[in-house]
């Protein structure tokens, strides 16, 4: 009989499917100290982002075969070592790229109309400056007809344009690897709309944006620094929903304080779990805290995603 820990917890969905194919689930969270004696009667286990699956505790796990991550970043666990032990290493890349692309635009939609700033002054002077805060928060804008630049146009660049386009937007995208083709829009009565897109050049993206969202992974540098604040529209917004350090944040509060970026909607930060104050204090940012996959339906997704890996994996 199969034996998973899902240490970090598996939607329902997931683990039922686990149990109807006869395998045993365990749910409850293992300290990552005590891990080692807890996998040796196990075959697999499933991790999102806090437990760490490291060579030493591959090395001391033999029953171990398979590691599976709820989730994209794989950033927790030593990958190609376990692979290279013959272990099998899933992950579920596609199952949070429409919950990512819709939290690029809660950041935007707050953003146009100031909610970033209006939600933290109302509890405090809504009632007795509330004229005040009205006139002040009067000059929002829409987004139908504006222009959105995505940069880094795989799974959630590609479903965040297709919000867009269903919003009425229009859509320049830039990716290393450039693309060309369809993006279908899914309408109620089970209309499908094709919307032909292709990918411009990054100076493109950079110029002609009025807002700016950031779909890549991080690589050695920030993709938006000083230098291409500076080429953009003035009055540009800007989102960061995928890695931080995508964003020169010294950089970034410094085009918001001059009015080249109007607003700025932040999911990630430099130096997670404690970003600066500098952003987290500034008037013009939008703030979450890395929950772009945390909606309910992505949750749901990636443990029915990662049941059907690991029931065809055990069962092949
Ligand atoms: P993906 O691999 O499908 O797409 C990333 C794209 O970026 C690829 O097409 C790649 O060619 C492109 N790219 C890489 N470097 C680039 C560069 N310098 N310039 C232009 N394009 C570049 O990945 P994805 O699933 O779309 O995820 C995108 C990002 O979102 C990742 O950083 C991922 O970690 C992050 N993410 C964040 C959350 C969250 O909670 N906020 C959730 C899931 C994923």
């Amino acid at each position: 009989m199969i034996k998973i820990l899902a240490n970090d917890g598996i939607d329902p969905i997931g683990k039922a499917m686990l149990e109807q194919a006869g395998f045993v689930v365990d749910t409850e969270t293992v300290a990552q100290d005590k891990l080692v004696d807890a996998l040796q009667n196990y075959d697999a286990i499933t991790v999102r982002s806090a437990t760490k699956v490291r060579q030493e505790l591959i090395d001391q796990c033999p029953n171990l075969k398979l590691i599976g991550r709820g989730g994209v970043g794989m950033d927790n666990i030593d990958v190609d070592y376990a692979r290279g032990k013959g272990l099998a290493v899933i992950n579920t890349p596609a199952a949070s790229s429409l919950s990512v692309a819709e939290l690029v635009f809660a950041h935007l939609f707050t953003g146009v109309r100031f909610l970033q700033d209006a939600n933290r002054k109302m509890p405090v002077e809504g009632d007795t400056k509330f004229n005040a805060l009205k006139k002040a928060y009067a000059k929002g804008v829409e987004l139908r007809g504006k222009t959105i630049g995505i940069i880094g146009f795989g799974r959630i660049g590609r479903e965040t344009a297709t919000v867009a386009l269903g919003l009425g937007m229009n859509v320049l995208a830039y990716d290393l690897f450039p693309f060309e083709g369809n993006l279908t829009l899914n309408l109620q009565g089970g209309i499908k709309v094709d919307i032909p897109v292709k990918t411009v050049s990054l100076e493109e993206v950079i110029t002609n944006s009025d807002f700016i969202s950031l779909h890549t992974p991080f690589a050695d540098k920030p993709i938006l620094g000083a230098e291409e604040f500076e080429k953009m529209k003035t009055g540009v917004s800007v989102v960061n929903c995928s890695r931080g350090g995508t964003i020169d944040e010294a950089a970034l509060i410094a085009a918001l304080d001059s009015g080249k970026v109007a607003f700025a909607g932040l999911d990630v930060f430099d130096n997670e779990p404690t970003p600066s104050t500098a952003i987290l204090q500034h008037a013009k940012i939008s703030l979450t805290p890395h929950i772009g996959a945390a909606t309910n339906e992505a949750q749901e997704r990636i443990g029915v995603e990662l049941a059907t890996l690991i029931i065809e994996h055990f069962n092949k």
